[in-house]
């Protein structure tokens, strides 16, 4: 499974459905983004997933941290 947000082939099952077969829950540990199968093409599918919410590998490696994380104050 490609991650819809970054295209990552590093994605696995987080859950399923307790009916099997219904619904599955995936996750990229690449963004941290997570989709439910059963979300809407935009959502689930790569090439239909909205350009404005993309996050390319450099997004990631050079996003901060929210909130910043002071440094520590060695007394
Ligand atoms: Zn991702």
């Amino acid at each position: 499974m490609t991650c819809p947000r970054c295209r990552s082939e590093e994605t696995h099952q987080l859950a399923t459905s307790p009916v099997p077969g219904v619904w599955e829950v995936w996750q990229c540990p690449t963004c941290l983004f997570c989709w439910r199968s059963t979300e809407p093409p935009s959502i689930t599918n790569p090439d239909l997933y909205s350009e404005r919410f993309r996050l390319s590998m450099s997004d990631i490696v050079e996003a901060g941290d929210f909130p910043p994380v002071p440094e520590v104050q060695a007394d």
